[in-house]
């Protein structure tokens, strides 16, 4: 019989200002509870800020860059599967398409102690998994706060077993929400108070069947509403290169391919004529478009483009360098020239409009499935025209509203939280003393 667990309970696109205000107004009573001795802080998430690749550092302590994954959809560039990219008519998301390609990552933290997982798409090694069947119903019928209901009986379900050290569950109707009717909407209210009710129920089973336990509430990123869709296909297209695009994949002798990840970010590839010319010219062109943000490129160094600001970070073993060529993309004039460890880079990025954005950029370009180039939206517009239902809001990027993410536990501790990733070592810490 387990005495001590962790319940980790994962509310997708969870904003900390959102929970700022309905704490403020009283509407989430059980998690003022939580409070009185536990934590709040605000921590930075991944890029992309994304559903998927933003749940890696929770599980495993690393980047989506690291374990090869840089977007919910890329293209495979060795020559054996180079026309797969992502072929899914669905998502990647959905399938076991994570945790197939986690395999060659190291272990997760379902797989150091005894694990379930109630529809979170990252389980790899959970000796309990409960896959999110639901969620294709949700996205039909928007019954997404079912969903949510049905995933806090079930880990009602799983606590009362004693079985499990660690139980990890993802809520969905917070994100969901959001994307169909903007991130105050009344009914994505609705949800994070429908969050705070079923915890309620949580909170009592620990106290009477568990000697101690840690709860563990955050996200995975934040949303900002979008009122302007780019057609960056059309722009692209426009260029003059032939290009394919999620959901038409079929290879046939194009040019570009353009893979998008929470609608605010997007990897473009070259499939054929890559060359500095014409990676140059998309670049100028994409840079004079309103609503465009940062566009990142990679040779040697990883150079950024916003507007007409330009700038390049360098690497070199455990340390980054920016430097402002013109302008200061950033915003990180103050420290340019200057190398720093990836904390102190936090720091320093803290309080501008990109937090942690020189790992965060450099992370991405590890992964060899990342873009030739990679473009995110500014806050207010996102980069497809076709989704259906159409989206009201947006993530993915690297702005401060997207990468931040609130993070709340019911204990005071003494490990400093600046990123997801420290949360996965808290967790280890946390069952391994005894
Ligand atoms: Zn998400
Ligand atoms: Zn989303």
């Amino acid at each position: 019989m387990v005495e001590k667990v962790i319940i980790f309970l994962l509310m997708d696109g969870a904003r900390s200002d959102i929970i700022d205000k309905l704490l403020a107004d009283g509407r989430l009573p059980n998690l003022a509870k939580i409070l009185r001795n536990g934590t709040y802080s605000s921590i930075t998430s991944t890029f992309p800020s994304t559903t998927g690749p933003a749940h890696i550092p929770f599980f495993l302590g690393k980047y989506p860059g690291d374990c090869n994954i840089p977007g919910i959809r890329w293209m495979e560039r060795s020559e054996k599967t180079r026309t797969q990219s992502y072929t899914s008519v669905y998502s990647y998301l959905k399938g076991n398409g994570f945790n197939k390609d986690l395999e060659n990552s190291s272990r997760t933290i379902y797989e150091e102690f005894i694990s379930a997982s109630v529809f979170e798409p990252i389980n790899k090694g959970a000796a309990h998994k409960i896959f999110p069947y639901g969620h294709f119903c949700s996205h039909i019928f928007n019954t997404w706060m079912n969903f949510d209901r049905l995933g806090l009986g079930y880990t009602a379900y799983l606590l009362r077993k004693k079985k499990f050290q660690l139980i990890v569950t993802l809520f969905a109707s917070i994100d969901e929400l959001s994307h169909r009717n903007g991130c105050m909407h009344s009914k994505v209210l609705r949800a994070y108070e429908l969050f705070d009710k079923e915890l309620g129920k949580i909170q009592q089973l620990l106290n009477k069947l568990y000697e101690d336990s840690l709860i563990i509430i955050t996200s995975d990123h934040g949303l900002t509403d979008t009122h302007a869709h780019i057609n960056l296909l059309k722009i692209l297209k426009l260029t003059g290169f032939r290009i394919r695009s999620y959901p038409i994949n079929i290879r046939n002798g194009h040019d570009l391919f353009l893979a998008e990840s929470g609608n605010s970010m997007a990897h473009i590839y070259f499939e054929k004529n890559k060359t500095d010319k014409n990676k140059e010219n998309i670049t100028r062109r994409l840079s004079g478009i309103k609503g465009i943000d940062l566009i990142l490129t990679k040779d040697r160094d990883i150079h950024i483009y916003k507007g007409a600001q330009e700038a390049i970070i360098k690497q070199s073993e455990d340390k980054y360098m920016y430097e402002a060529i013109k302008g200061d993309p950033l915003g990180l004039k103050s420290c340019s020239g200057e190398w720093c460890s990836s904390n102190q880079w936090h720091g320093i990025t803290s309080l501008s409009n990109y937090p942690d954005s020189i790992v965060q950029i450099a992370q991405i370009f590890r992964s060899n499935r990342s873009g030739d180039i990679i473009v995110t939206a500014e806050n207010g517009y996102d980069l497809r025209t076709f989704e259906v239902p159409e989206h009201r809001a947006s993530h993915g990027s690297l702005s401060r509203e997207h990468i931040s993410v609130p993070v709340i536990i019911n204990k005071k501790f003494e490990i400093t939280l600046r990123r997801t990733v420290d949360v996965h070592a808290l967790m280890e810490r946390y069952l391994e003393a005894v």
